[in-house]
């Protein structure tokens, strides 16, 4: 489902007073009046960026204004689920709250010849903008994004600590925004969790996951990380598991990584560990040592590995306390049997300590940045070759 984007001519109406409220819009050009009822008087003026229309959208009800192009516009328009599905998964109080701000905001809508309260008009139109206008538009250029493939997936080397080679990759999510440039997974991770839009994010990284597995050689692993919306879905696992098999890969080759903030509900986190083994997947604890879990937690969920945050490893030659938890963790994960990755190793110093300590996996800049499917493919012959 891509954003939907419409024109108006100036003069031309966009809604009348008493049609159904169907969507919303955004302002992308031009400017906007917004009518009484009866077409009597011009309320407001909007310009480029502002929103309109959401108040029907919000309480369900028919239009109370009209909106008319002022100059030649440009909208964007958002769906009554953008907005509704939101505000259902709020608050109740935050809910009952907006509630009565549109009642009052409709009872000052000007009737018979008012006038409005432009300040307080002006004031809840920033209030509105402010708490997150430009995530709708976001989230709309996301979901274009997605569909026309402009998320990409890169990969990450993870040297075999032992032998110095490259053992596998992890799979990492990057968006080409067309005027912001690259955005970062940690923006847009977030606001795809929360719509289900991770879970296309998700198909798309898994497949070209699969896609380059197919063209590694049998003792290359790809490790991708996983939502916790994903889990939860039935159909994520199978789905794997079956392009796996459509392309004869064995599913341990491919690790799903699972970072320590999913894992506050334990009893979820361990259902989700099992089923992932069951459909012959290794599972990694991502991020270890920056959540909240503690020991007895890491001991009682059966992860297969390890990963040790970036941020011990950045200081692991300078800062005793860090050294001694790296050190800790070490002897914890040989003792549980899991295998261990030291994340964030930039210099060579990192990379020798670390390999002293017997740790089996590292990943980092020392290593090699994410580079796409066709880099992996180009330097493979240097990559893998004996
Ligand atoms: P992460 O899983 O901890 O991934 C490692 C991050 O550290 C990556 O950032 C990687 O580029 C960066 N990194 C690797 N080596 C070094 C190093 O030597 N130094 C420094 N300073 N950084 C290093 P990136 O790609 O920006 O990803 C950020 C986070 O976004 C990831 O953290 C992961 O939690 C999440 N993410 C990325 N792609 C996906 C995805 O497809 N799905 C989901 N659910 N999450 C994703
Ligand atoms: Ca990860
Ligand atoms: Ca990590």
């Amino acid at each position: 489902m891509a954003f939907h984007l419409s024109f108006f001519k100036p003069g031309q109406y966009i809604f009348h007073g008493g049609e159904r409220s169907d969507r919303a819009y955004i302002i992308e050009k031009g400017s906007v009046e917004i009518l009484t009822e009866d077409n009597s008087d011009v309320i407001h003026t909007l310009s480029s960026g502002e929103l309109f229309g959401e108040m029907g959208v919000l309480d369900q009800s028919v239009r109370s204004t009209a909106a008319k192009a002022k100059t030649q516009v440009t909208l964007l328009e958002i769906k009554p689920e953008q907005i509704t599905d939101r505000l259902n998964d709020t608050d109740p109080i935050i809910q009952a709250l907006i509630g009565v701000l549109l009642k009052r905001l409709r009872a000052l809508l000007p009737k018979n010849g008012d006038t409005p309260d432009a300040d307080l008009l002006s004031h809840v139109a920033t209030v509105i903008e402010q708490s997150g206008l430009s995530k709708f538009r976001l989230e709309s250029e996301l979901r274009t994004a997605v569909n026309s493939e402009k998320v990409q997936t890169v990969f990450q080397p993870i040297v075999d600590l032992s032998t110095n080679r490259v053992a596998g990759f992890e799979a990492l999510s990057r968006w080409l925004h067309p005027k912001l440039g690259v955005i970062s997974p940690f923006e847009f991770i977030t606001l795809a969790e929360e719509t289900d839009m991770i879970i296309e994010v998700g198909s798309l990284v898994f497949n070209r996951a699969i896609d380059l597995l197919s063209q590694l050689p049998d003792s290359v692993f790809i490790t991708i990380n996983v939502s916790a919306k994903q889990l939860n879905s039935a159909e994520f696992l199978p789905a794997i598991s079956q392009r796996l098999a459509d392309n004869d890969i064995n599913p341990k080759r491919l690790k799903l990584e699972i970072t320590e903030t999913m894992m506050v509900d334990i009893k979820q986190a361990a259902q989700w560990i099992e089923r992932c083994h069951q459909a012959g997947f290794r599972v990694c604890a991502d991020d270890f040592g920056t959540g909240y879990s503690g020991l007895q937690q890491l001991i009682d969920l059966s992860f297969d590995v390890l990963k040790i945050d970036q941020v011990f490893i950045r200081s692991v030659l300078t800062n005793e306390v860090n050294r001694t938890l790296v050190e800790a963790m070490v002897t914890l994960a040989k003792k549980l049997g899991m295998q261990l990755v030291a994340e964030g190793i930039e210099h060579e110093a990192q990379h020798k300590l670390l390999q002293e300590m017997t740790v089996d996996y590292g990943q980092g800049y020392y290593y090699g940045k994410a580079m796409s499917i066709s880099d992996v493919l180009a330097q493979m012959s240097q990559l893998f070759s004996d």
